[in-house]
């Protein structure tokens, strides 16, 4: 895989017929995002947030343009492969957490890992290691009608973080908690890219989108602004500022 782009879009379109009307979900939308990046997409209600995410989280697909994921685009790959990379190689995260309600945290977070068919002693390091990550391993046993809103999405980051994927695609993670608990929750985003993981965030909410290095603007299911404008925002998110991919590898191509 090229550490260059891990994500390209090239005038990915996504069209919906509504009877008479056809709506552009995406609207020729052309991005990339290096390995190690963190982003942010904003955008209103309606403007194509969550259809963005789906393609790039190969829940879905384009009707036009192409997605290209690692270097390659998206219909080269199996559907085998497909499957590994929407179970291990990316982390999904969502406003409504979408834990399994009779199952404890340490459970909801072992899940994955047993479709992946990981010996139990694998899943048990894994699954402490995460929740320890998310400090919640003291309360593993909890239910999440048991827990806090941050606490349950916390329990899903984790869940996220035990299959050790490459990419964490967040669909709106603080859209159902208050602004101290959404920080905490931003606090591990930042905790992950340092960790060099690619993240892509998105959210209505201008304080959580100008924490990332870089925020996409998009409205009408076209991306406004796909420029560095303020690669911090109030909060240094690794490396250094002169260097907006922190020294990781993805620096190749800055370099040229
Ligand atoms: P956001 O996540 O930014 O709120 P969405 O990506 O969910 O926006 O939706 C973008 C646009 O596409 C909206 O106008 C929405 O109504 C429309 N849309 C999304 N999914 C469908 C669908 N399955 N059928 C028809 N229209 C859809
Ligand atoms: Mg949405």
């Amino acid at each position: 895989m090229t550490q260059e782009a891990m994500i390209v879009f090239d005038n990915v379109s996504k069209i919906y017929q509504m009877g008479e009307e056809t709506l552009y979900a995406l609207d020729h939308v052309s991005l990339q995002i290096r390995t190690g990046e963190f982003v942010s997409v904003i955008g209103p209600s309606g403007s194509g947030k969550s259809t963005l995410m789906n393609i790039m989280g190969c829940l879905d697909t384009a009707d036009e343009g192409q997605y290209l994921l690692g270097g390659l685009p998206i219909e080269q790959y199996s559907e085998d492969e497909l499957a590994k990379i929407r179970n291990r190689k990316i982390g999904f995260i969502f406003q409504s957490f979408n834990l399994i309600g009779d199952l404890s945290a340490e459970e909801n977070v072992e899940l994955p890992l047993i479709y992946q068919r990981l010996p139990v002693r694998e899943r048990r390091e894994r699954v402490q290691a995460a929740l320890e990550k998310v400090d919640l391993y003291n309360r593993r046993s909890h239910r999440p009608n048991q827990l806090s809103g941050g606490q349950q999405q916390r329990v899903a980051i984790a869940r996220a973080m035990a299959s050790h994927p490459d990419i964490f695609l967040a669909d709106e993670p603080t859209g159902n908690l208050d602004s101290h608990t959404s920080m905490q929750i931003m606090e591990l985003f930042h905790e992950l890219h340092e960790a060099g993981h690619t993240i892509v965030l998105i959210t209505h909410d201008e304080n959580v989108a100008r924490q990332a290095q870089r925020r996409i603007r998009i409205r009408d299911g076209k991306v406004e602004e796909a420029a560095t404008s303020d690669p911090y925002g109030d909060r240094p998110a690794g490396g250094n500022a002169s260097d907006p991919y922190g020294g990781r590898p993805a620096d190749e191509e800055a370099a040229r």
